[in-house]
């Protein structure tokens, strides 16, 4: 069983990220973009967890989340916040949200915090080690290992690398790269995707990571 996740963000391209991490993580999604439509449906009981917008046309996400839990709704609530206050994110928690994240975020920050909420049962599988030919990647460890090696990873080449060894023999274009690693928070001209590829190709080998002039990078052939 997949979970069922209510997303809850008037930020349209924020939505649609989450939305699409979540859809390419087995998750089924719905999303609204106002708080009273958003207490309806959160009311119906029919999600596993809802991530919660704070800033929201109408009633405002502390408000939704009051009202839930008012009608004895208990759904996990992770909270998106771009209100980074201690003050917020402690009234959050006290008006009953399980976890909160603060914008901008990593997708898989979010990620990492809907599966800790999410009932065991509401779960998607999770693999806990990614493979491609000889390479292996440990998501629990965040190492990399070759049959001759364990290479250590900073936090954001684990990251590029975990997201190829998720989409082999895929063309990456750099901008869904950039979504994905730094956040929908990136600059769009910036060249950190061309210095992290040859920072990881230096570790696990030249030959895994193509470049497919004008397109992007490439795990495998
Ligand atoms: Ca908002």
């Amino acid at each position: 069983m997949t979970g069922r996740i209510l997303i809850v963000e008037d930020e349209q391209r924020i939505a649609s990220f989450v939305e699409k991490g979540l859809r390419a993580n087995g998750f089924t999604t719905s999303v609204v973009g106002d708080g009273d439509t958003a207490l309806a449906w959160a009311l119906t009981g029919d999600f596993d967890l809802v991530v919660l917008d704070l800033g929201l046309p109408g009633r405002d996400g502390f408000s939704v989340l009051r009202a839930m839990r008012e009608a004895k709704v208990a759904t996990p609530v992770v909270i998106l916040t771009a209100r980074d206050s201690v003050h917020d994110t402690v009234a959050g928690l006290e008006g009953g949200a399980d976890d909160y994240m603060t914008k901008p975020f990593r997708f898989e920050e979010l990620l990492a915090r809907v599966r800790l909420r999410l009932r065991p049962a509401d779960r998607a599988p999770e693999v806990t080690v990614l493979r491609h030919e000889d390479l292996s990647l440990d998501l629990r460890t965040r190492r990399a290992r070759l049959p001759e090696a364990v290479i250590d990873l900073t936090a954001r080449e684990f990251a590029l690398l975990e997201l190829f060894l998720r989409h082999p023999g895929q063309v990456l274009a750099r901008e869904q790269i950039l979504s994905h690693v730094w956040g929908y928070d990136f600059d769009p001209g910036s060249n950190v995707v061309d210095v992290y590829v040859r920072a990881l190709r230096r570790k696990i080998g030249n030959d895994r990571i193509r470049t497919v002039r004008g397109m992007g990078y490439r795990l495998g052939v």
